[in-house]
């Protein structure tokens, strides 16, 4: 299984709009960070996790021509809004598989009814959704979705096999933490070096992945806050930084 992260930025992204600070005006590659989301793939199967504002610059830097599915983590614009961006992605006008949990797919309906039902002839839903379950198999791939606490909000942590991708969450609850033994890779929400309510940070982070004990851990949904070449000299030999277009 090959995992690339597509972008692994706050919901600002970096360079942030408006902001001077170095990271910003960094030219480092690895500072620049496009909206969080990942994509999976097997020789048979090709998951999208979330569909970001930058997806179609994501599929343009990774040639991703085909997906067999789009599991959403929750309903936040940054994980979302390139939702239209998808529809180059349909095969013969078919609807991509979207596995969606309830809440998030309430809102998504109500926000982007057109999306998921059309009474134009001239136009076609893109997307289908399935309800994402705690279990399932998406093509050859083994899918366990798991509550986390994200501000107000449930994300949606997701286990592909021995990966799994845990953005958008303060807290891990117990039961979720259960589904996360024997990993290989865990890809773990660090927005910064401090304290943030609705966002894993550093230390929390890194007690967490003590904790999991995957083989290796990759930070993601950073923001400007950390400056890549920095943070990778503090980190523990067994876990990274992630940057765009990293595979792994
Ligand atoms: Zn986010
Ligand atoms: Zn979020």
């Amino acid at each position: 299984m090959q995992v690339t992260i597509l972008g692994c930025g706050s919901s600002h992204g970096v360079p942030s709009l408006n902001c001077d600070c170095f990271v910003c005006k960094s030219e480092n590659i690895k500072n620049k960070r496009k909206r969080a989301s990942i994509f999976v793939e097997t020789q048979k199967t090709k998951i999208l996790i979330d569909t970001s504002p930058d997806l179609r610059q994501q599929c343009l830097e990774n040639d991703i021509r085909r997906i067999d599915a789009i599991i959403y983590t929750h309903d936040h614009s940054d994980h979302v809004a390139g939702i239209d961006d998808a529809r180059r992605l349909c095969k013969n006008r078919q609807p991509i598989d979207a596995y969606i949990d309830d809440v998030t797919f309430d809102k998504l309906n109500k926000r982007y009814d057109y999306i998921f039902q059309t009474s134009d002839p001239l136009y076609y839903p893109l997307l289908k959704r399935i309800k994402l379950d705690p279990f399932q198999k998406i093509g050859d791939i083994n899918v366990v979705a798991f509550d986390q606490i994200h501000g107000s909000i449930i994300s949606q942590g997701i286990r592909l096999d021995n990966v799994a991708y845990s953005t958008d969450f303060n807290e891990i609850p117990e039961e979720s933490l259960a589904k996360l033994e024997n990993l290989d890779v865990w890809i773990v929400d660090c927005l910064r070096y401090s304290y943030a309510p609705t966002h894993s940070y550093l230390e929390k982070s890194l007690l967490l992945i003590e904790r999991v004990k995957p083989k290796l851990a990759v930070l993601v949904h950073m923001g400007h806050e950390i400056e890549y070449e920095e943070m990778s000299k503090i980190l523990p030999k067994n876990i990274i930084a992630a940057y765009d277009n990293m595979k792994i």
